[in-house]
């Protein structure tokens, strides 16, 4: 298992191709921009490490019984499955932000299951491929980003029908080596500093879509691929190193759009090629494996709004006002469903064919659902409590400034057990974790709220629930 400076030198190696801001990054690792999401996808590393957290982090693998790092494990009992969301809880309180390495690691469990049924039906080898792969995987603890959200065009077309047949990932041609893809990813979380990307198609296929099912993997540094930062709210601070708030780890998961320009992948890298009819498995697996995390990260990144928010009441010397102990209570309360959801989606888990353990799809979404919402509660409440100074503080050069600093100091001060500089740091971490990038990333992340509706309705089993209550009522 590698550690997080491993990690983080590995990555020197690759010759991946990265844009920002208009310009060509030459050294991505120690770019303002980039290194906090890579020091907190070093987290995921390090603490595999930390016997702390040995039993969460660490796991024996299915296919070699080699300890390794869980972010490359194939969950197969729903044990494995609840300390994946007690896992990510534990990161996240220490990151306050994505650590990105979970949508690779979902993207692997699903393809495990799905590449074993696409086998029965079809006679493939894809999930021997697949079992080679995570093998790699293993081997070298790479980190491998989950490629699924295509650009999409007009969302009332489907991929085949769009004007242009780039804005879904498709397969351009096929030869004895391997195949040839053309298109983007959009919304790429922790792309930029992984080592390899598992592409996936986004919706559901029908035959006429058939190019448009491909699953496969490429290197992140491939010829042919070229990334483009997302830019996030407030980013420009990072290069002035001031008014950040996280500094070390930065806001949710530095996401990228990625173009694949006729990118070569070789023919034990592919794990669909045409199978249009187990795309929407693969997609509701994908999505399902990813909202089951959301009460871990989400419920991990809460604590620290609960904490930074309580640390604030203090400071403006509220904190034992009966409204604001009631208001904090709502905030733990929200944070809690939030991982019930998480747990119970695990605990009630089964395993697939393939052995390998999926989640109960229903409570994942409805957990999912949650986020969407409680999330946005959580903030508010926190917006409630900390004051109109979470958008009016002055920049940290005035407070520092010979001449005006001893104002901003004086009349900035709350609590006298507190130094204005304190109160800043508070502020400006509940700024970065509960405004503009964070919020949007609990609303989309994992898929938008729309999706989850329509699985929570597929999920629901609504006949069921008309026959229970047309026998009670004795119809
Ligand atoms: Fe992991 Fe959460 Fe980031 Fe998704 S949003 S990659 S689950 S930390």
């Amino acid at each position: 298992m590698r550690t997080g400076e491993q990690y983080i030198n590995s990555l020197r190696g690759l010759k991946t191709v990265i844009f920002a801001f208009g310009e060509k990054l030459d050294n991505f690792v120690d770019h303002p921009l980039i290194r906090p999401h890579i020091n907190s996808a070093a987290l995921t590393y390090d603490m595999a490490h930390d016997p702390e957290f040995e039993d969460l982090c660490t796991v024996n693998s299915h296919l070699t019984e080699e300890k390794i790092n869980r972010f490359t494990h194939i969950h197969h009992s729903t044990t494995d499955l609840v300390k994946k969301v007690k896992m990510l809880r534990a990161i996240a309180q220490r990151t306050g932000s994505c650590f990105q390495r979970c949508v690779g690691f979902d993207g692997i469990n699903a393809l495990y299951s799905t590449t074993y049924d696409i086998d029965q039906k079809y006679a493939t080898n894809y999930h021997q491929r697949i079992k080679n792969y995570i093998l790699h995987l293993q081997a070298t603890d790479n980190m491998v980003a989950g490629a699924m959200t295509d650009p999409k065009g007009d969302r009332g077309l489907r991929p085949s029908e769009q004007e242009d047949p780039d804005l879904y990932v498709h397969i351009v041609e096929k030869n004895e080596q391997g195949i040839i893809i053309r298109g983007a990813k959009a919304h790429q979380t922790g792309i930029v500093n992984s080592h390899e990307m598992l592409i996936m198609p986004t919706v559901a296929l029908t035959e006429e879509d058939k190019d448009y099912a491909v699953a496969c993997v490429v290197p992140v540094d491939a010829p042919g691929v070229i990334h483009i930062f997302g830019r996030q709210t407030n980013d420009r601070r990072k290069f002035d190193q001031m008014d950040q708030g996280n500094a070390c780890y930065g806001v949710v998961g530095g996401e990228a759009l990625t173009v694949l320009n006729d990118v070569f992948v070789p023919w034990e890298k592919v794990f669909m090629c045409g199978e249009f009819d187990f795309a929407g498995t693969l997609v509701e697996r994908f999505a399902s494996y990813h909202r089951q995390n959301y009460g871990g990260c989400k419920g991990g990144v809460s604590d620290v709004i609960v904490g930074a928010t309580a640390a604030i009441a203090d400071m403006n010397g509220v904190a034992r006002a009966s409204h604001i102990r009631d208001k904090i209570v709502e905030m733990i309360h929200l944070t809690e469903t939030l991982y019930c959801c998480s747990i119970a989606c695990s605990s009630q888990g089964s395993p697939t064919l393939s052995g390998a353990y999926f989640v109960d799809p229903l409570l994942a979404d409805v957990g999912k659902l949650n986020v969407t919402r409680f999330i946005y509660e959580i903030c508010r409440l926190s917006h409630d409590i900390t004051g109109g100074l979470l958008a009016t503080l002055p920049s940290e050069k005035d407070l520092l400034h010979p001449e005006i600093g001893r104002y901003v100091d004086k009349y900035f001060k709350g609590s006298a057990k507190y130094t204005t500089g304190e109160r800043y740091r508070i502020v400006r971490l509940l700024e970065n974790m509960t405004g503009g990038t964070a919020l949007v990333e609990s609303m989309h992340g994992a898929g938008s709220p729309q999706a989850q509706r329509v699985m929570i309705l597929r999920q629901g089993n609504l006949p069921h629930k008309v026959a229970l209550a047309r026998k009670l009522s004795g119809i």
